[in-house]
């Protein structure tokens, strides 16, 4: 299998580069040449299938030929080892959990796969210098990533994070873990941060000497595991006749061109609802046929606050740009922090089931889609992407108690924080990355 750029303009790659580089020159994204139906025999035997089997199936269809079976096999039972469960909420509403991973949110499925897949494709190699990964993290992603890596033979990561800008319990997350996980604490913002990631990686002195790579939310790997819980929630269901509406809470849109891909693989879903928070410029897409990227504002839920979401290239080529086509199959709303809240607040209250900010928005978006379309024979999963406990202050305020902590996280409470204190200054990162290489 060949991957092409959604720009059409860098030649086409393998599976090996597409995962170790992350993004061609051209600056599109990677994309499968071709996305092929899953057989009729999968479908017969998913009633059966354990999840990794089912995952191994949906991958094996999807890479073709890119990776021998007892590799991807190996691979996938060692990154999907935790269950995504679909919880009825109530009639036709359910919710389906992805935050049973390491760090509590279902970023563990892209960046555990990742990892596992990063570290194989290194071991390949014939130079043996360890992949050093470096990440810049506003909070969330750096835990799932660390998470990932943590003792993935041939790798190293290098998370810098912004000192006293992420909470407490997000900066344990980073800094207890230890073996090959590196905390470096920068005295600056993110933008810091992640400019000093972006000069290392035009250094090409530090190029030559180590074998760079990011972990990137756009990389095609991370996409990969984001599509098998799509498949494992429609196991779930227990009617099968009525029509699905799968609602997701976006904010780069690597979830839900997920679920795109898993419906063009055969998937029956009759609709995907884009929920976002108030940085709706999606919505305003289908809305007004016109895309215009804006910055991004801060909301409750901060994970989506995203004004130029970079999946969308992905989802404009599986719809060869036709617009129409997309909304035939997407459908996009906005909610404001008061609406979140008020989410929280009502399920809590009627079905006492406690949710996450981002969530609530997955939950309003299902609501006003089955609310528009009632009559229709509808059931409707909507995507729960953190644990409630990861947003403890915003959910303890919304609905007035104090939720528990969940062992994972009560447990970094008593571990020692790790970490390299650097000035905003990239001669004392590159220093740290030469001397891990040494
Ligand atoms: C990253 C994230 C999202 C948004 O996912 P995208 O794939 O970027 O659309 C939603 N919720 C949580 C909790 C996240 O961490």
């Amino acid at each position: 299998m060949q991957f092409y750029s959604t720009k059409h303009i860098s030649p086409n790659a393998n599976l090996q580069t597409v995962v170790i580089k992350g993004l061609p020159a051209d600056n599109g994204l990677f994309m499968p040449e071709v996305i092929t139906p899953l057989s009729n025999n999968f479908w017969q035997n998913l009633p059966n299938y354990t999840f990794q089997e089912m995952a191994f199936e949906v991958t094996k269809t999807l890479l073709q030929n890119s990776i021998n079976d007892q590799d991807l096999q190996n691979i996938i039972e060692s990154s999907i080892t935790f269950d995504a469960p679909l919880i009825n909420i109530n009639n036709n509403i359910n919710c389906l959990e992805l935050f049973h991973g390491p760090s509590l949110a279902f970023k563990d499925f892209g960046a555990q796969f990742m990892a596992k897949l990063m570290g194989y494709f290194t071991q390949q190699q014939t130079n043996n210098k360890p992949l050093t990964i470096l990440v810049a993290t506003s909070g969330d992603t750096g835990g799932a990533v660390a998470q990932g890596f943590l003792k993935v033979k041939g790798t190293q990561v290098v998370i810098l994070y912004p000192s006293g800008k992420i909470s407490e319990l997000q900066e344990k997350q980073l800094t207890t873990i230890g073996n090959n996980i590196y905390a470096l604490e920068v005295k600056g913002v993110f933008d810091d941060c992640q400019h000093l990631v972006k000069t290392a990686f035009l250094d090409t002195q530090l190029n030559n000497q180590c074998n760079l790579s990011s972990a990137n939310s756009i990389n095609l790997a991370r996409l990969i595991p984001q599509m098998f819980y799509y498949f494992w929630a429609y196991k779930q269901l227990k009617n099968k006749n009525k029509k699905i509406v799968f609602s997701v809470p976006s904010g780069n849109f690597g979830n839900l061109t997920a679920g795109l891909i898993a419906k063009k693989m055969g998937l029956p879903v009759h609709k995907f609802v884009a929920a976002t928070n108030a940085n709706r410029v999606f919505t305003d897409y289908l809305q007004n046929n016109i895309f215009i990227a804006k910055p991004s504002i801060p909301t409750l839920s901060n994970a989506m606050d995203v004004g130029n979401p970079s999946n969308l290239q992905r989802i404009n080529d599986l719809y060869k740009n036709n617009l129409q086509n997309i909304k035939n199959d997407i459908e996009a709303f906005s909610f404001t922090d008061d609406q979140t809240i008020s989410a929280m607040q009502s399920v809590y209250r009627l079905h006492n089931y406690v949710m996450c900010p981002h969530t609530a928005v997955a939950y309003l978006g299902l609501q006003q889609y089955l609310q528009q379309n009632a009559n229709n024979n509808l059931q409707g999963i909507f995507l729960s992407t953190a644990h409630p406990a990861k947003f403890i202050e915003v959910v303890n305020n919304a609905l007035n108690t104090v939720i528990p902590l969940p062992k994972t996280l009560s447990d970094l409470q008593s571990k020692n924080k790790q970490s390299t204190i650097i000035d905003v200054d990239y001669g004392q990162l590159k220093q740290y990355v030469l001397e891990l290489n040494t």
